[in-house]
């Protein structure tokens, strides 16, 4: 039998009520019915209180004493449980937001490695040493920056976990972890965990809310660092809100609007399945989806039409249980998000020609059918804003050249994905193309030892996962020591 949800806070290693009285609600996009209805939601107090532990584990707690080697077993611990209740953190994902629950278990399996990936480097950062030079002896060492808040996104909030947590606590820092008011549950399941893995209490503390909670860490001024995954606008407002407080370090992962280019030499059997399952996991509510397709125009007369009854054999899947391991498609997250796509998708009917979907399916829940725009008109908006769900927009193109500039004509710069049996074309394309990654003859999947981040307005320039992600939540202090 499944375990009651938790919906309180978790500060200081234990579940408490929300001082501000206030509570969301969480509905099943699947059909509307109410998943919870009195999630709390973290006010000023609440968020003072989270803060004031987190300060008091930094500076005066066991925490504040550990050495790397201590930290890393208790990463490590927490990997195991995590791992032994992921079926259930991917189940509450999946009630609140409607992933379904075999591509949800795809992420989800990798969340541990992570945090045992952070718990190996946690005894394990080194700094620099200098020649002694002019009458000094200079080094460098990296410390925690203190209090770090994370703000996450719904789509996949456990990879967040994975991202931010894990190392933040291997740097040694402690943390305020705030899940999207679209997909509490999991993450506010998971404090029990960091209780029985034996971390000090303060040291994860969980909180739940919408924008204003957020707001709160952003503007705090106690809070060093604000790692935040979400769209370009909130983005913003966290960066003002930190520079206007007491100038906290920001990391941004923001949005993207992702190119996919097919050469004419492709392998289409490999690239079909890329193009169409790869882009609809998550029923495209994936920031590094590929959602403008470059397709040569020798191919595509054959290509579109695989394409489209793909997207079309997808599609008769919807309106399957995501409960069920074998639900490829789910509905989009909530009715705001349903309301976004139908908006984008009423453009894209006036702005290009509709090859396939574009219509609700079923009368109950959000599930969107694939949908599939060719040849937009050079304004449009679907070709230019990020959708956050299952619409592609495909064009042509004709040289080399021609498509680099297509698939750079954008502010986001998140992801690309190229498809070429020719390594030297797709080497030398994938180093002119304006993005923080870039996948060769596969979709984009993010690994724990790479670098993930956006340029342009994806992101500020910050990286998560791998070393880049752990030095984000460190800083230097250098130490001359007089001969
Ligand atoms: P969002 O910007 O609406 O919300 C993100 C988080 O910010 C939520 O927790 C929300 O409660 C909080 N928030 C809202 N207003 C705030 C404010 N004023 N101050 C502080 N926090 C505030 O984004 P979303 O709808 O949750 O997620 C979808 C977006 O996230 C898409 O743009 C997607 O591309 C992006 N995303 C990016 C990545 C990445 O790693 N680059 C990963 C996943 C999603």
């Amino acid at each position: 039998m499944a375990t009651p949800i938790e919906t309180r806070l978790f500060i200081n290693n234990e579940y408490v009520e929300a001082k501000s009285g206030q509570t969301i609600q969480v509905h099943n996009p699947v059909d509307g019915s109410l998943i919870a209805s009195n999630i709390h939601v973290a006010g000023e107090s609440d968020v003072d209180d989270a803060v004031a532990a987190a300060t008091k584990a930094f500076k005066e707690g066991p925490w504040s004493q550990f050495t790397g080697t201590q930290r890393g077993k208790l990463l490590y611990r927490f990997a195991d449980l995590l791992e032994q209740n992921l079926d259930e953190v991917v189940r509450l994902e999946s009630l609140a937001m409607g992933i379904p629950v075999g591509g949800a278990k795809m992420i989800a399996q990798k969340i541990p490695a992570y945090f045992r990936y952070y718990a190996g480097y946690a005894d394990k950062l080194e700094g620099d040493v200098f020649p002694p030079e002019e009458g000094s002896y200079n080094f460098v060492q990296y410390e925690p920056l203190g209090v770090v808040a994370c703000i996450a996104a719904w789509n996949t909030t456990y990879l967040y976990y994975a991202w931010k947590i894990a190392p933040a606590l291997a740097a040694g820092n402690t943390v305020i972890f705030k899940t999207s008011e679209k997909s509490p549950l999991g993450g506010l399941f998971i404090g029990k965990l960091f209780v029985e893995a034996g971390f000090p209490p303060g040291v994860v503390n969980l909180v739940t809310g919408a924008g204003q909670t957020g707001h709160l860490l952003a503007a705090h001024p106690k809070i060093r660092m604000i790692s935040f995954t979400g769209s370009i606008n909130t983005g913003r407002k966290v960066q003002e809100a930190a520079a206007k407080s007491n100038l906290k370090k920001v990391s941004l992962e923001l949005g993207g609007k992702s190119p996919a280019i097919v050469f004419e030499d492709a392998d289409l059997a490999n690239a079909v399945p890329n193009l169409a399952h790869g882009f609809l996991f998550n029923s495209g509510q994936v920031c590094a989806a590929a959602t403008r397709l470059y397709i040569h125009e020798s191919i595509s007369d054959k290509l579109i039409p695989i394409l489209k009854s793909t997207f079309e054999s997808i599609s008769q899947g919807l309106g399957s249980s995501p409960l069920d391991p074998n639900t490829f498609i789910g509905p989009v997250a909530d009715s705001a998000q349903f309301e976004n796509v139908m908006r984008y998708i009423a453009e894209g009917k006036k702005t290009a020609q509709l090859i396939t979907g574009g219509n609700q399916k079923g009368d109950k829940g959000f599930f969107i059918e694939p949908t599939i725009f060719y040849e937009p008109n050079p304004n449009a908006k679907i070709i230019k804003e990020e959708i956050f769900g299952p619409v592609l927009v495909v064009q042509t193109f004709k040289t080399e050249e021609e498509v680099i500039a297509m698939a750079n004509d954008t502010e986001y710069g998140l992801s690309a994905s190229i498809y070429t049996e020719n390594i030297s074309r797709a080497l030398r394309v994938a180093s002119k193309i304006e993005s923080g990654s870039v996948a060769i003859n596969c979709a984009f999947r993010p690994e724990k030892s790479t670098a993930f981040g956006g340029y342009k307005q994806s992101g500020n320039g910050t990286r998560e996962s791998g070393k880049y992600g752990l030095h984000d939540f460190m800083q230097a202090k250098t130490i001359h020591v007089k001969l």
